[in-house]
Order: C-alpha cells, then structure tokens, then sequence
C-alpha cells in the first residue's frame, strides 16, 4: 500500500497501491486475496479512473486543460472524477439517476462539483443521454464516458493488475470482479492473459442484472439492491469482452446482504456490496479450483472490495434484509 512514509505533494499522489487482504473465510489450499480500494482518497475504486481518464483526456487533447468534466456515473466515479477534477483545476458536473446514495452525491458537491439527478426509472442510460445533452450545451466540455472510455479498463491494467501481480510475485490463478461498466475486470483481465492465458476470468452480477445477455442466456431482468455492478441494458456497456470472461456469476442480493455482514463481523470488514458480492463469488471459485471443479495457472483467487459500506450507512445496509434500501 501507499507507504505515506515520506511526504506527498498532492492527494492525488495517494491514488492506487491499495492493500492486499486475504479473505479469512476462503479455503486454506487456494487463498482469496481481495484488493482493499477505500484506502484511496476518494474511498472506491474510481479513483484510480478519475485521476487516469482525466491525466490521459487532457493529455490527448480531448478535454482543455482548463474544461468542465460531464459525466453519467452512480456515484464512486463522480467522486473520484471529483477529486482528480478539483485539483487538475478542471469544472465537473455529474448527472446521477435519483436513486444512488445520498452520501455520494453529498461528497461530490462537497469536492466542488454540481450534481444534476435523472428519473431512476430512466436508469443509467437516462443519465447517459443527458450527460451529452449538457457537454454540447457547455464551452471546453468533455464526457469522459466511463462505461465506453477505453482509459477505464487501462487505468487498471496499468496500476490495479501490476499491484497485484507484485504482490503475490504473479501467481495470480483466478480474477473475480463485479461489472458494473466492466473496467476494472476488463483492465485485469488483459493485464492477466498476456501473462498466462488460463487465468480464469470470472464475471459478478447482481441477480437481476441482464449481463446473461452477452453469452447467449436469456437472463430475467430485475430490480437489485446491490450497487455498483449490473446492467439493465448490455447496449451500455461498450467495454465489456465476453471474449475474455471465462464465467459469469449471478449473487443475488440476500446472499451479498449476508455476506456483507458476515465480512464486518467475522473479518473487520466494513465493505458494500459489490464488495460483498464478489467476495461470495471469489469464494466459490476458490472452492472450485480446490475441488478440480475448475482448472486455474495457481492456486489463489483476487478479488476487489471496491468501496465501504460507511458510504451506504443511510441505505440500511446493517439492518435487516427487508430494511435495507437498494
Ligand atoms: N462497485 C462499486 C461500488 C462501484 O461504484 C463500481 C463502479 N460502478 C463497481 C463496483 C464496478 O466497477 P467497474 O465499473 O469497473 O466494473
């Protein structure tokens, strides 16, 4: 992790380097490793993108220096956009579907950012559509479009793969992460089949999500509590390669609401539940590999825990299952 044994100039020097924590609750022979994302500044995973797509816009002349960052995002991508945007000394206006956290979007305003809602009913393409509607409207706009933007998978394979790699000196023998614009599995994904072409690939969904779409199952869509993975609508999802994916797990949200808890009382966890999610999916691969299920290059699984449950506090995510509010 980020040492923070010698002084840094900027918050954005603390982005990446995140720790690597085994999964106490995974099989002694084939260890799951899951990568701790909220020790970034922002507390998600997405502020690895947000400092990477806006270095790499401005860098290729697709977003002025001096510009206003527009973009469609669930929240973690805002903030971290937030941040990196704050102190490249960049505008940024975030359009969120109404019925993401109330904490997220408070902490975008809080890093300077105006903060637009959709319709949840118009799900994340509404706030796509809009999302271009306003940069055509603004002067120095730019949409750095997440869910198509080829810098979000390579911010991961440039800093999130390498950190795991040297962690566990490449003996890397599955990857499980949850889409939600399928970024950062893409990214690792790339990163681990140049270095061994059997690393199984393993895709997280909520149950609900219709990513069934991309390898020819004809999944039943539906609402999910789960936030952060998923999609309604694979059209969306420009990154994402079944190509690369050996296997898609579906978790559905009672299962990811215990694990979630589970992970906070037995582990000192306090992840969300996309962090939840895939620790269960991890786990069954992990117990797949031990029991010759599934064949893998080594044997340990990594994972993400890509953001903290502080964050969903509001939601109800300790309460019951009932009570908690997706
Ligand atoms: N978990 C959370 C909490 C997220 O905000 C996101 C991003 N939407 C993800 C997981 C999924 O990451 P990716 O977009 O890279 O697939």
């Amino acid at each position: 992790m980020t040492t923070h044994t010698e002084p840094l100039d900027s918050v954005m020097d603390t982005v990446g380097e995140t720790p690597l924590v085994r999964v106490a609750a995974s099989p002694d022979a084939v260890p799951v490793y899951a990568k701790l994302e909220s020790f970034n500044p922002g507390a998600s995973v997405k502020d690895r993108i947000g400092k990477y797509m806006l270095e790499g816009m401005i860098e290729e002349g697709t977003l002025p220096p001096d510009g206003t960052v527009v973009e469609p995002t669930a929240g973690n991508t805002g903030i971290g956009l937030a941040v990196a945007a704050g102190q490249l000394g960049l505008d940024a206006v975030f359009v969120v579907p109404e019925r993401f956290s109330v904490e997220k979007q408070q902490l975008m305003r809080a890093l300077g950012a105006d903060v637009i809602n959709t319709p949840t009913d118009e799900g994340m393409g509404g706030a796509i559509d809009r999302a271009h509607e306003l940069a055509e409207e603004l002067d120095g706009a730019a949409v750095p479009q997440q869910f198509a933007n080829p810098l979000n998978a390579e911010a991961h394979y440039e800093t999130t793969a390498p950190e795991i790699y040297e962690a566990l000196d490449g003996e890397v023998g599955a990857l499980v992460a949850g889409m939600g614009t399928g970024g950062t599995l893409m990214g690792l994904a790339e990163y681990a089949l140049e270095r061994n072409p059997d690393t199984r690939i393993v895709a997280v969904q909520p149950e609900g999500s219709t990513y069934g779409d991309l390898f020819g199952e004809d999944p039943e869509e539906g609402e999910y509590k789960t936030e952060g993975i998923g999609t309604h609508d694979t059209e969306t999802n420009r990154l994402v390669d079944p190509e690369l994916i050996d296997d898609l797990l579906t978790v559905p949200d009672e299962d990811t609401h215990a694990e979630m808890q589970r992970l906070a009382a037995e582990e000192g966890q306090l992840v969300a539940s996309s962090a939840a999610a895939n620790s269960l999916a991890a786990r069954q691969v992990a117990r797949d590999v031990r029991d010759g299920e599934v064949d893998a290059p080594h044997d340990s699984v990594v994972t993400v825990f890509c953001d903290s449950s502080e964050r969903y506090l509001s939601k109800g995510v300790y309460r019951s299952f009932e009570e908690w509010e997706g």
